[in-house]
């Protein structure tokens, strides 16, 4: 079974440079609701990092066609208006926080923690996503001793705890960016930590390499510009601190390329299997 995972940060309110705005790929309201809409005629029913830890034990069977919806940044708009969307087909989604914009009480562009507190009622799942949000190729060369790492996951993890009861199980890494040093981290704090498919490439301690180098992936690039597609799926044999998603912006923002990626993860064979 492969299980897709998109990702993105609510809708595209932000304002962007001029040079970007004629080709902009923004995601509305209308939009998001076309990607459930298709997901949900098609059979898909969302799970949590939960339900994949107890499926990858062998503890739970998922449902016949499983789709995770992940996001990072607690976005205003995450709250507001993509997740009653998604309540509207049974789709809860995986909220992965980074956690000093949570310190900026008066910024509306930000949930506050009562409304990430709502999402949790409403059955979505929390996870960590450091404190500042630096680079983490950044801050393995700033601080090879992993000491500032650290530092940015136990700040995280604190305020999500103080604020809302929970310790965090699972991470996200920041922009697409990672350091052997942050994943060692990772792997003694939590049970998965997910990637970010926006192109073939990753900013590494190493350089940058390609994605399909990061997680040990034979092939070559597609000719979407994205790594080998059997990269882009989770399946048992997914190293759980490389998980992947695919960012709904950037290589499946078209409905065709979307409804492709979701109905390839049941039906037939992938070009590079
Ligand atoms: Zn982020």
């Amino acid at each position: 079974m492969r299980i897709p995972i998109t990702m993105c940060h609510g809708i595209s309110w932000q304002p962007r440079p001029k040079k970007e705005r004629a080709h902009l790929k923004r995601l509305t309201a209308e939009r998001f609701e076309m990607y459930f809409r298709i997901a949900s005629e098609m059979g898909f029913q969302s799970i949590s990092y939960n339900d994949l830890a107890r499926w990858c034990a062998g503890e739970l069977d998922l449902p016949g066609r499983p789709i995770m919806f992940d996001f990072d940044h607690p976005d205003w708009s995450i709250g507001r208006v993509v997740e009653p969307i998604m309540s509207q087909f049974g789709y809860k989604g995986n909220l992965f926080v980074n956690t000093s914009p949570m310190e900026k009480v008066n910024n509306p562009y930000y949930m506050k923690w009562d409304d990430i507190g709502h999402l949790i009622e409403k059955g979505w799942h929390i996870g960590s996503h450091t404190h500042n949000h630096y680079d983490l190729d950044y801050l393995a060369k700033k601080d090879p001793s992993g000491d500032m790492i650290c530092e940015q996951l136990e700040k995280c993890d604190e305020m999500i705890y103080a604020h809302l009861g929970i310790r965090p199980r699972d991470f996200a890494y920041t922009s697409t960016t990672w350091s052997q040093i942050a994943e060692n981290e990772v792997r003694k704090r939590y049970r998965f930590a997910r990637l970010w498919i926006i192109g073939a490439h990753y900013k590494t301690d190493k350089g940058i390499i390609r994605y399909a180098e990061l997680v040990g992936a034979d092939g070559d690039d597609e000719i979407d510009g994205g790594p080998p597609f059997s990269t882009r799926y989770i399946t048992q044999k997914t190293d759980p601190f490389k998980l992947p998603s695919m960012e709904l912006e950037y290589l499946i923002f078209g409905f065709d390329s979307y409804r492709r990626y979701i109905e390839n993860a049941t039906e037939g064979l992938l070009p590079s299997d």
